[in-house]
């Protein structure tokens, strides 16, 4: 059965929003993939077609973030027969995902588009911490989508630590599903494909070798292989679809799955962090001296609320070391961002390399015809 704008998302809110700026001729679609040159989009019936963006949509937009990105509904162009499709407009996005650029600009790139629900997997072991899991919800809450919370290889866990793990995360985010599995054996993996409806997007974040690979396998079903090349950014490796960021599932669903979403945790920047301690720093506003360490000095409003067991331990002792995990966090996104720059040198001296060649072999083989004339 050929699949249909539904089964890829569509819903009320896309129809409308298309027909009032659709002319003639224009057809919806999903953007599937981005590269340099071009977008791909599926069509209603499964058509994928390659298409690009109209000078006006370029022009208009103020910000890379009103470019087209994956996941987004788009408006297209056909033309007459023989002419490039293009996008002539970017449907209102339903929830957006998006980081801060690392480095010096401060330009807000968009990672994914109309996610419905992000699956956070971590284990109720030695992954689990309730501090990451925040700044995940967050994350979640600030794009829009759902969250749901895996708690992965309970085949390797007692009760009590699955117990702790789940209590805790009640405590964080009464409103988030969070479901037991073990991606492994099976286990609550009903559970988990009862949200997975067809026309539900969602995307897979978590630590590396917590099981998300493992879990998109058990989504994607045995038709799918995981190639043992290792991307290069992620050092992952990827799904035989790598070019491919949005993949319908066989059982209904749509996985958005790219590098951007695959790193979600590193976009955490210095205000999320702070951000997530927001009632914390309002507390210390309480606090009797302005300057309180929060430690032994009299009456500090934060230690009295651990007193009265209005907040936790734990994260008391997150909230002290928050400037230290900030300065952490600097440093690794510099060094990722000094890897990212290093390699792009090397890209463009390849890029430079190869075109002197291509040049020195022109030159070899028209002796006649001189360069700059
Ligand atoms: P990813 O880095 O998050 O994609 O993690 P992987 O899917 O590659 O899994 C990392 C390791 O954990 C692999 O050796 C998996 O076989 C193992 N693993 C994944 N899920 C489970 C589980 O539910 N139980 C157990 N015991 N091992 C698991
Ligand atoms: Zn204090």
């Amino acid at each position: 059965m050929p699949l249909t704008l539904s089964d890829i998302g569509w819903n009320d809110h896309f129809e409308q929003a298309f027909r009032a700026i659709a002319k003639e001729g224009w057809l919806p679609g999903r953007l599937i993939r981005e590269t340099k040159i071009n977008f791909s989009v599926l069509l209603d019936g499964g058509e994928e077609l390659d298409a690009v963006v109209s000078g006006k949509l370029w022009h208009d937009a103020a910000t890379d973030a009103e470019l087209p990105a994956v996941g987004d509904w788009v408006a297209i162009d056909p033309g007459k027969p023989g002419d490039e499709p293009v996008i002539r407009a970017i449907l209102p996005r339903l929830t957006q995902f998006s980081r801060k650029e690392p480095g010096k600009s401060s330009a807000e790139q968009v990672i994914g588009t109309n996610v419905d629900i992000v699956i956070v997997v971590t284990d109720p072991g030695p992954d689990f911490n309730p501090r990451r899991m925040e700044r995940y919800l967050t994350l979640i809450r600030k794009s829009g989508a759902s969250p749901v919370i895996l708690l992965n290889k309970i085949d390797c866990y007692d009760k009590s630590d699955l117990d702790n793990a789940i209590s805790c995360l009640r405590e964080l985010s009464p409103e988030a599903t969070v479901i037991p599995v073990s991606a492994l054996t099976g286990k609550g993996i009903k559970e988990l494909l009862k949200l997975v409806k067809p026309g539900v997007t969602l995307t897979v974040v978590g630590s590396s070798g917590v099981g998300k690979s493992t879990l998109v396998n058990s989504l994607l079903g045995e038709e799918w292989l995981w190639t043992g090349d290792v991307n290069k950014t992620t050092g992952k490796g990827r799904h035989t679809t790598v070019a491919r960021e949005l993949v319908i599932l066989p059982k209904g669903g749509i996985l958005i799955d790219n590098p951007g979403m695959r790193e979600i945790q590193m976009w955490t920047d210095e205000h999320t962090l702070r951000e997530s301690f927001a009632d914390l720093t309002e507390l210390a506003g309480l606090c009797k001296f302005a300057d309180c360490s929060h430690g032994n000095d009299a009456g500090c409003a934060i230690r009295d609320a651990v007193h009265r067991g209005e907040l936790s331990e734990e994260r008391y002792l997150h909230f002290l070391n928050l400037e230290e995990e900030i300065r952490k966090l600097i440093q690794r996104q510099k060094k990722r961002q000094m890897n990212i720059e290093r390699a792009q040198k090397r890209e463009k001296k390849v890029q430079a390399r190869n075109y002197e060649d291509r040049l020195d072999l022109e030159r070899r083989q028209n002796p006649n015809r001189r360069s700059g004339h």
